[in-house]
């Protein structure tokens, strides 16, 4: 009696389990995730702030060497970032955004639209205000959003292990007090340090060329023995001669 009661309320609990589930992977989106929600399937073509917002989703995903506009059109080179993204993660690869791959954003959201493995406090160990850089706190701040979605990328990428931030945005007295380059991409808050561990450091400049930096700066590069640089520099500079990056 005692056994069969246990067992009932096993298979209840799994019952209960398997609705849970079923509930999670059914759920309507629409008009469900905190921080953005897209209200219809994009594709090649068309344009508008729901494309902006896909774009900075899939901004590490442009392909070796290249580096993904934020504008707001669809255009050929977003359609091969989207499908780059639902190959990473094993959707139909299409290079439509509808509701399987938006909900595969969903999941990798924060309600402020960080990506779930980064922060804006982590690449911010300056200040809390992104005041008193090279550009307005407004878009040192957003250069920050575009550079966690390109780690995430590379996150998952490298077998989603974690990626160590050591140092992103600066001001410039957080810049001079570390003896950054009075021209430092860190000013700009799209540069961001990255210490040796689980991955190391050649392994890091070598995977970034593949998620959206034009400025790579590692092993061999001086003063840069102990952590990797990645950035949107408008020059391309590609430096890591210990690790065959160039
Ligand atoms: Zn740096």
């Amino acid at each position: 009696m005692f056994r069969r009661t246990v067992r009932i309320l096993a298979a209840l609990t799994m019952a209960a389990a398997a609705t849970l589930v079923t509930t999670v992977t059914t759920a309507a989106p629409a008009q469900a995730d905190g921080c953005y929600t897209w209200g219809r399937t994009l594709s090649e073509g068309m344009t508008g702030e729901d494309v902006r917002q896909l774009q900075i989703r899939v901004a590490g995903y442009p392909g070796y060497n290249a580096v993904l506009v934020i504008d707001g059109v669809f255009g050929p080179a977003t359609r091969a970032a989207v499908v780059r993204f639902q190959q990473a993660y094993g959707l139909g690869a299409d290079g439509i955004a509808g509701q399987q791959t938006f909900n595969r954003i969903y999941a990798l959201q924060d309600d402020d639209c960080t990506p779930v493995n980064f922060s804006y406090a982590e690449l911010n160990n300056c200040n809390s205000t992104w005041a008193g850089g090279a550009v307005s706190a407004a878009t040192a701040r957003f250069n920050a959003l575009v550079n966690m979605w390109k780690l995430q990328a590379m996150r998952h990428a490298l077998g989603d292990q974690p990626i160590r931030v050591t140092s992103a945005f600066r001001s410039h007295a957080c810049n001079d007090a570390v003896g950054g380059s009075p021209s430092s991409r860190h000013l700009y808050g799209d540069a961001v340090d990255l210490g040796v561990s689980p991955h190391s450091l050649c392994r890091l400049a070598q995977q970034a060329r593949n998620h959206g930096w034009r400025e790579i700066l590692g092993p061999g590069y001086p003063g840069h023995s102990d952590h990797t640089h990645v950035a949107h520099d408008p020059i391309r500079t590609w430096s890591a001669s210990s690790c065959g990056v160039s």
